[in-house]
C-alpha cells in the first residue's frame, strides 16, 4: 500500500508580530491548496545579530501560539530554537524530516524570496527533496523556469500588503490598528506593552 504523508507546509519568519497577512495567506494555502497544515516556523534571535528591536523568542512564540490556536491546520513551532544559529533552511527541512517521518513538508516562500532563492545555502537539495510553493509579493516578478518545476508551484494568494515593520511603528506612535493582527496578539501587545518605544 502506498504510504501517505501529511502535507505539512513550513512558513518561516520572524513573526515581531505575527499580523494577519501571514495568517490569511497561511489560512489560504491550507484551504485552497494541496497541504494539510501549515506550521508557522518561529526565526530565533541570532546571537551574532543581536538587534536589539527583535523582541525576546519566547514572546514571539507566544504570539504566534494565540494567533494560531484557533485553526486546527496551523501549528506555531519553536524547532528551530533548538538548532544551531544561524539556522539554514536546508538544515531545518533535514531535521524536520527526520523527526517528522511521517510528514512531507513544502516550504512557503514569497515571491520576494524566491527572487534570491539560488543565493541561499544548498538551493539544488532544497528543491530535490522538497516542494516549494512561492506566492506573490507585490513588485516581483513570479516566474518559475522550466527547469524546476514540478518541484516549484506558483500559488495565486490574495495579497495583503501588510508588514510587521508597518504594525510595530503604528504603535509606537500610538495609532489603534486592533484589527491588523489577530485579537488575542493586540491584548498580548497591550497587556505586555510591547512596541511601544522603537
Ligand atoms: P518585517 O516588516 O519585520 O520584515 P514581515 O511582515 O515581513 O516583518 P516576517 O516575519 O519577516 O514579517 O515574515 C515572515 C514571512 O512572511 C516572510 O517570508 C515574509 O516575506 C512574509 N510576509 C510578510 N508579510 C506578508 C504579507 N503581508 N503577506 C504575505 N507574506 C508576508
Ligand atoms: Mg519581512
Amino acid at each position: 500500500m502506498e504510504k501517505t504523508f501529511i502535507k505539512t507546509g513550513i512558513f518561516g519568519g520572524t513573526f515581531n508580530p505575527v499580523h494577519i497577512g501571514h495568517l490569511a495567506l497561511a489560512n489560504y494555502l491550507c484551504e485552497y491548496e494541496d497541504l494539510d497544515e501549515v506550521w508557522f516556523l518561529v526565526t530565533p534571535q541570532n546571537p551574532f545579530k543581536k538587534d536589539v528591536r527583535l523582541l525576546d523568542d519566547r514572546i514571539r512564540l507566544e504570539m504566534v501560539e494565540a494567533a494560531t490556536r484557533g485553526y486546527p491546520r496551523f501549528r506555531a513551532s519553536d524547532f528551530e530554537f533548538g538548532l544551531p544559529r544561524p539556522s539554514y533552511t536546508v538544515d531545518t527541512l533535514r531535521k524536520l524530516s527526520e523527526t517528522y517521518p511521517e510528514r512531507e513538508f513544502t516550504l512557503i516562500i514569497g515571491a520576494d524570496n524566491w527572487a534570491k532563492f539560488d543565493e541561499w545555502r544548498s538551493p539544488e537539495e532544497i528543491l530535490r527533496k522538497y516542494q516549494i510553493m512561492v506566492y506573490p509579493r507585490s513588485g516581483y516578478d513570479l516566474h518559475i523556469p522550466d527547469t524546476v518545476q514540478g518541484h516549484v508551484k506558483a500559488v495565486q494568494t490574495p495579497l495583503l500588503e501588510i508588514s510587521s515593520t508597518f504594525i510595530r511603528r503604528a504603535i509606537t506612535e500610538g495609532k489603534d490598528i486592533c484589527y491588523f493582527v489577530h485579537p488575542e496578539v493586540y491584548r498580548i501587545i497591550r497587556e505586555k506593552k510591547l512596541y511601544i518605544s522603537e
